[in-house]
C-alpha cells in the first residue's frame, strides 16, 4: 500500500520540481546519488575501485520533455566517458532511454544512443540500457536487439517482476545476451507484474536459474545479478559453483548506498561486484523509488526533516 503511494508520488514531476529546489531534501538524497555534479560520482567511483569492486555511474533523468535536454544528456554521457578513460576507473555508464529522448522520437533516442555506443566501443567499454516501466519494455528490448550485432557492447535489463520476462529471458538467451536482472522498480497493474513479493523473489530465483545455466553460458550470455537480496547473491555464487561456471562469467550489482555491509563478504567469495554510483539534478524519481522500496527509509527521511 504505501510502495504503491510512493511510486505514484515518484511519477509527479511537478512535486519532484518543488523539492529539487529545497535544499534540505538535496541533503537527505545524500545517501542514494553521490551529488549533482560528475566530479561528486568520481569521488565515490574511485572509491568503489579502490576497494577493488567495479562501478557504474548514471547520469540522473528521465522522460525528458525536449530534443535539446536529451542531446545534452548524451553528450554528457560522452564526456563522462572520456572522463573514465583519463582517469584509467573500471566504470560503465548504466543510462535510461527515455533520458535520451524515447518519448518524443525513436529515432532522435537511436542517434543519441549510437553516439554513446561509439564512443564506449572505441574505449572497450560495456553500455548498460536501464529498464524503465512496461510503456517502454518492447521498444527497450526490440533497440536492444536492433544495436547488438553492430554494438557487442551494449547490455540490457529485465525486470523479474513482470510476468513476460521469462518469455524475454528465453529470447535473450538465445541471442547470448549481456543481462542485467533486477526485481523491477515501478509501479505496475497486476495483470503485468506479479504484487506479491514472495512472487517477485520466486520469479527471479527461476529466471537466475535460466541465466546461470550451462547452455546460456555456452551462448555467451553475461548475467549481472542486480539486488541487495542477501539470499539470492547467495544463490547464485552456489549454483555457478556447483555448476562450474567461471567467477568472471557473472557479475553481481548493487546501488551505492545499500547493503555496504555486503561488499566484503561478496569479493570475499571471489565473485565480481559492480556498484552503481547516481548523480545529477534529476533525483526526484530515483530518491523515491528507492524509498518505495524499503518504506523503512522513510523513518531516515524524517529524523533527518525533524533533527534540529
Ligand atoms: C545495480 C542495479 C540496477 C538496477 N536497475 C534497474 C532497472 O534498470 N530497472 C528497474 O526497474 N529497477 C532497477 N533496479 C532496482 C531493482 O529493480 C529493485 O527495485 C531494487 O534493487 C530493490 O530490490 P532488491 O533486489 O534489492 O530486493 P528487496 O527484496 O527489495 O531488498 C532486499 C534487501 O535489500 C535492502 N534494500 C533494498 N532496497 C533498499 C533501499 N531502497 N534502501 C535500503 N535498503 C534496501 C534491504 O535490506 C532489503 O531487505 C536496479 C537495482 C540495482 C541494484
Amino acid at each position: 500500500m504505501l510502495r504503491a503511494v510512493l511510486l505514484r508520488l515518484s511519477e509527479q514531476r511537478a512535486i519532484g520540481r518543488l523539492l529539487e529546489r529545497l535544499r534540505l531534501t538535496r541533503r537527505l538524497v545524500r545517501r542514494f546519488v553521490a551529488g549533482t555534479r560528475a566530479e561528486d560520482a568520481f569521488a565515490v567511483i574511485e572509491r568503489v575501485n579502490a576497494e577493488g569492486l567495479l562501478a557504474a555511474i548514471t547520469y540522473l533523468g528521465e522522460n525528458v520533455r525536449g530534443a535539446a535536454t536529451a542531446r545534452a544528456a548524451a553528450e554528457t554521457y560522452v564526456e563522462l566517458l572520456d572522463e573514465v578513460k583519463r582517469r584509467n576507473l573500471a566504470c560503465l555508464p548504466s543510462l535510461k532511454l527515455t533520458q535520451l529522448g524515447l518519448d518524443l522520437s525513436e529515432s532522435l533516442c537511436l542517434e543519441n544512443l549510437k553516439r554513446i555506443l561509439e564512443q564506449a566501443s572505441a574505449a572497450g567499454t560495456r553500455v548498460w540500457i536501464d529498464m524503465e516501466s512496461t510503456a517502454y519494455t518492447e521498444r527497450t528490448l526490440a533497440i536492444y536487439e536492433r544495436l547488438r550485432s553492430r554494438f557487442p557492447n551494449v547490455a540490457c535489463v529485465i525486470q523479474a517482476y513482470l510476468r513476460r520476462s521469462e518469455a524475454d529471458v528465453k529470447r535473450l538467451i538465445a541471442l547470448g545476451a549481456t543481462v542485467r536482472l533486477c526485481k523491477g522498480a515501478y509501479r505496475e497493474p497486476p495483470d503485468l507484474a506479479f504484487a506479491d513479493k514472495r512472487q517477485v523473489d520466486a520469479s527471479y530465483a527461476r529466471l537466475q536459474d535460466l541465466l546461470l545455466s550451462p547452455d546460456a553460458i555456452e551462448r555467451g550470455v553475461y548475467p549481472a545479478f542486480a539486488t541487495h537480496d542477501e539470499r539470492l547473491i547467495q544463490r547464485a555464487a552456489n549454483r555457478a559453483r556447483q555448476l562450474g561456471i567461471a567467477p568472471d562469467r557473472f557479475e553481481i550489482q548493487m546501488l551505492d548506498g545499500i547493503r555496504h555491509d555486503l561488499h566484503a563478504q561478496i569479493r570475499g567469495q571471489g565473485l565480481r561486484l559492480r556498484v552503481l554510483v547516481s548523480y545529477g539534478e534529476a533525483w526526484y524519481g530515483f530518491f523515491v523509488r528507492r524509498l518505495a522500496e524499503r518504506p523503512a527509509n522513510l523513518l531516515f527521511l524524517f529524523k533527518h526533516l525533524f533533527r534540529p
